[in-house]
């Protein structure tokens, strides 16, 4: 019996993350939804310094937010920022 009550409420616990990548895939739902902890923001924050593709799906989710809160009807990317990202990328490989 009670086994069974602790499997129903068994969710996928941080220490299940494969990949550091795949924890902060999670984290970026919650920056998203508004939901993500001060602690989840700082390993998000350091992971995406070093990992360019979660940086990439980061910058992607804030310009696909912007669309369906449909503030903006057309994405503008500042020049800069466009700009940083590519150094970061070419630092970085
Ligand atoms: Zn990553």
């Amino acid at each position: 019996m009670e086994s069974k009550f602790t499997e129903a409420y068994q969710k996928k616990s941080e220490d299940c993350y494969d990949t550091e990548c795949e924890k902060v895939a999670h984290i970026l739902d919650s920056l998203v939804d508004g939901e993500a902890s001060s602690d989840e923001q700082e390993f998000f924050n350091k992971h995406i310094e070093s990992c360019v593709p979660c940086l990439e799906s980061h910058q992607k989710q804030k310009l696909l937010k912007n669309l369906v809160c449909g503030h903006l009807k057309r994405v503008i990317v500042p020049e800069t920022l466009a700009l940083s990202i590519k150094t970061k990328i070419q630092e970085t490989v």
